[in-house]
């Protein structure tokens, strides 16, 4: 058995030249920002317990964070309902698309956090009083995952609110079943603005590391979460993160994963480190064609897989 390499010298440029011939997938489409995405970006990045950010060429392109962001709103609406999210909000895995119009049977509560059912109940769940509030509250707790000030795309923002109709009907289902308690329309704009902050890979690891520091994050040395916090968070990455790819996620990757549409993919191996990868061509279940292939990679060479080595 070759031993596996050291995640501090870990040559990422190398593993960004191996995935980047893959062609496969296609860009994003649901909105006119995400199809104008370059094909051809492709960047790697990883934080460290001990606060080293490492990452590959493309690192600082920034993408929007899509559904990438919805560990870290579950996360907020933790904290902020101070556990109370747990029962307003399933924790099981769908084997559904990201926006199957369902509800959990009998309780008519969304599924899992991962789900946009889910995040756009998380995102209504955060401290802020209105729009603006809760705005606010999640740009400023996505910057101390992050230890940056984070933006908005603005543009991104109003065409995800404009264009989302299935989220639109996720949170008027939710309005008819009693387990959404703001406006249809307020769900829809807070989510759509947690969506469209501005991230790069740089960014995100250390956001995937925080989790996977028990919720301190490791370049500003600010304890975000609460520790239990932070486990509850990455266990419904492990079973829910990859929506109805995360059997096949946990089995050939084996580490909590969050995918988005902007083909972004954050990592949190507990203990170990955050990571995380943009390429923007997706695969049938949205997830990031060659961000997948680095992230077996970076599993298997690394040692990350929580179930051992094959
Ligand atoms: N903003 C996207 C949506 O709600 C996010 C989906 C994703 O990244 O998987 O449709």
């Amino acid at each position: 058995m070759t031993r596996p390499a050291d995640a501090r010298t870990y040559d990422l440029d190398d593993l960004r030249d191996r995935v980047r011939g893959e062609s496969g997938g296609a860009v994003d489409d649901s909105i006119p920002q995400l199809a104008e995405a370059d094909p051809d970006l492709c960047g790697v990045a990883l934080a460290l317990p001990d606060g080293t950010v490492r990452a590959s060429e493309q690192a600082d392109v920034p993408v929007s964070v899509q559904s990438a962001v919805k560990p870290f709103l579950f996360a907020l609406a933790l904290v902020d309902t101070r556990g109370e999210a747990l029962d307003l909000i399933g924790i099981e895995p769908t084997g559904e698309a990201f926006d199957a119009i369902k509800l959990e049977t009998g309780t008519g509560r969304p599924p899992n956090p991962m789900v946009n059912a889910g995040a756009l109940l998380t995102a209504a769940l955060v401290d802020g009083g209105d729009v603006d509030g809760r705005n606010e509250r999640i740009l400023r707790g996505l910057s101390a995952f992050a230890a940056q000030d984070l933006v908005v795309d603005e543009d991104v923002a109003r065409s995800e609110h404009l264009l989302g109709d299935r989220n639109h009907a996720l949170a008027h289902l939710m309005r008819a079943e009693g387990t959404l308690s703001v406006s249809a329309d307020d769900a829809v704009a807070v989510y759509a603005r947690a969506c469209a902050v501005l991230v790069d890979v740089r960014a995100l690891a250390v956001m995937g590391a925080t989790l996977a520091c028990g919720g301190v994050n490791p370049v500003s040395g600010e304890r975000v979460l609460p520790a239990h916090v932070a486990r509850d968070v990455v266990s419904v990455m492990a079973t829910c993160g990859v929506y109805d790819g995360s059997g096949r996620w946990m089995r050939s990757v084996g580490v909590p994963a969050k995918s988005s549409v902007s083909g972004a993919i954050v990592l949190a191996a507990p203990g170990a480190l955050g990571g995380a990868v943009v390429s923007p061509p997706l695969d049938d279940q949205g997830t990031s064609v060659r961000g997948r292939i680095a992230c077996e990679v970076l599993s298997a060479e690394l040692d990350l897989h929580v179930f051992g080595r094959r």
